[in-house]
C-alpha cells in the first residue's frame, strides 16, 4: 500500500467519527479551519439557522485533543440554538472554538485571519467573545468581517456582554429561589460561585448587594483576589466548592461540572449559574438532580442575556426593548419550572422542549 493511500484512509476514518458526532445533534454545517502562516486552527459549528443566522462566541482553549474541541463546539452551538429560541430572539445557534497552542502568537494577523474565516460563511455565522476572547479581539476581527458582535463601545458596539449575562443569571437564580422557597429574597442565602471571571465577578456583586453570603473559588488567583476584595466574599479551594453547606451552587467557570461525582457531593437545593453545558450528560444528570430534589435552572435559559445584548447589535434594538427581553428571564424560568412539574420531567428537558417548539413552528411543521 502506498503512503498516499494510507493518508487518504486515515482521513476517511476521522470523517466517519465526525459524522457520528454531528448526526445525532443535527448540525447544519461544521467548518474546520487552519492557517499555516499564523498557526490559527479551529472549528466553527453552525447548528441551526431556522430562526435566523447562527450566533455564538469564539472560545480559545488549550484542548487536550481535537475530539474534545469538536465535542465542545458541537455542544456549545446546539446550546446557542436553544438559548436564542427560548429567549424569543430571531437567531440560530453557532459557535467557534480555537485550539489554543502556547507556541502560537495571538497577534493581529492571527485574529484577522479568524475574521476572514468567519467572513467566508457570508453571515451564516456571527461571532462574539467567549472564554479567552474579548471586545479588543472583536475590534480586530471586525477589520475583516461585518459578521461580529460584542464590539467595543468605541467601535459602535454594545461592549462586553458579560455584565448583562451576570444580571440575567441573577434574575434566573432569584426565580429559582422563588420556586424553591416561595420568596425570591436572597437575604442570608448561602451561594457557592465557581469561577469569578467576567460573569462570575459581576454576579457576586449582585448577590452580595441582595444580602447573600457568597463563597467563591477560581484557579486564577488574580480574579479570585479581585472578587474577594471588591465584595468581601469568602474564598475556598477549587475542589471544596462541591462540598459546601450552601443553598445554591452557581457554576460560572466551564461546563460538565454537574456529573456523577459532584451530584453525590452537592448539598444545595438549587443549581443556577452562567456556565454553558453544566450537565455532563443531559440525559442522565437532569434526572439525577430531579430525583435528588435539586432544582436546576437550565443554563442556556438563564445565561441568555449576553446573546440578547448581541442581538441588539444585529437588529439595532432599542435599549428598552433589550432590557425587556432580559427581564423576561425571570418569568420564563418560572414558566419552565411549571412545565417541568406538570410533565414530571427534568427542567432541562422542559426548556429544550419549549425551545424546539418555537423552531418547529417556524419551520411550518405545526
Ligand atoms: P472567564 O474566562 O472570564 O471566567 C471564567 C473563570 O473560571 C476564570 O476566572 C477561570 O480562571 C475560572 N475557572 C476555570 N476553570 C476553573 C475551575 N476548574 N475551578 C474554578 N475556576 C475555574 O469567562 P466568563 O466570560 O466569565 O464565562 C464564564 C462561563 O459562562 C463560561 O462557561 C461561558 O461560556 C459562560 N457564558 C458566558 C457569557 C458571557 O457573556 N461572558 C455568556 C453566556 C455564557
Amino acid at each position: 500500500m502506498s503512503a498516499e493511500t494510507n493518508v487518504i484512509k486515515s482521513v476517511e476514518k476521522r470523517d466517519a467519527r465526525v459524522f457520528e458526532m454531528i448526526e445525532p445533534m443535527e448540525h447544519e454545517q461544521v467548518m474546520f479551519f487552519y492557517d499555516k502562516e499564523t498557526g490559527l486552527k479551529g472549528i466553527i459549528a453552525v447548528h441551526n439557522t431556522v430562526l435566523g443566522p447562527s450566533l455564538g462566541g469564539c472560545r480559545i482553549w488549550n484542548y487536550e485533543n481535537e475530539s474534545d474541541a469538536l465535542w465542545d463546539v458541537l455542544r456549545l452551538s446546539r446550546g446557542m440554538t436553544f438559548k436564542s429560541s427560548i429567549s424569543g430572539i430571531n437567531l440560530g445557534g453557532g459557535k467557534a472554538v480555537i485550539i489554543g497552542n502556547p507556541k502560537v502568537k495571538r497577534d493581529e494577523a492571527f485574529w484577522r485571519r479568524f475574521g476572514k474565516f468567519v467572513d467566508s460563511l457570508n453571515g451564516k455565522y456571527i461571532t462574539a467573545e467567549d472564554v479567552g476572547t474579548s471586545t479588543d479581539v472583536m475590534s480586530i476581527v471586525m477589520q475583516e468581517t461585518k459578521h461580529v458582535t460584542g464590539k467595543p463601545l468605541s467601535a459602535g458596539g454594545t461592549g462586553d456582554p458579560s455584565p448583562f449575562t451576570a444580571y440575567g443569571v441573577f434574575l434566573g437564580l432569584k426565580a429559582s429561589v422563588k420556586e424553591s422557597t416561595g420568596s425570591d429574597s436572597l437575604e442570608g442565602k448561602k451561594v457557592a460561585v465557581q469561577g469569578v471571571g467576567h460573569v462570575g465577578h459581576d454576579l457576586v456583586g449582585h448577590l452580595t448587594k441582595a444580602g447573600a453570603k457568597v463563597f467563591i473559588t477560581d484557579i486564577n488567583k488574580a480574579n479570585l483576589d479581585a472578587t474577594a476584595k471588591d465584595f468581601g466574599a469568602t474564598v475556598v479551594e477549587p475542589n471544596e466548592i462541591y462540598d459546601l453547606d450552601v443553598d445554591i451552587y452557581s457554576p460560572c467557570a466551564l461546563g460538565a461540572t454537574v456529573n456523577n461525582d459532584t451530584i453525590n457531593r452537592l448539598k444545595c437545593s438549587i443549581i443556577a449559574g452562567a456556565a454553558n453545558n453544566q450537565l455532563a450528560d443531559e440525559n442522565i444528570h437532569g434526572h439525577m438532580l430531579k430525583d435528588k430534589g435539586i432544582l436546576y435552572a437550565p443554563d442556556f435559559l438563564i445565561n441568555a442575556a449576553g446573546v440578547i445584548n448581541c442581538y441588539r447589535e444585529v437588529h439595532a434594538l432599542t435599549e428598552d426593548a433589550t432590557k425587556a427581553l432580559i427581564e423576561n428571564i425571570y418569568p420564563r424560568t418560572l414558566e419552565i419550572f411549571k412545565k417541568a412539574k406538570a410533565e414530571n420531567i427534568p427542567t432541562q428537558e422542559a426548556a429544550i422542549k419549549l425551545a424546539m417548539e418555537r423552531i418547529e413552528a417556524a419551520k411550518g411543521k405545526k
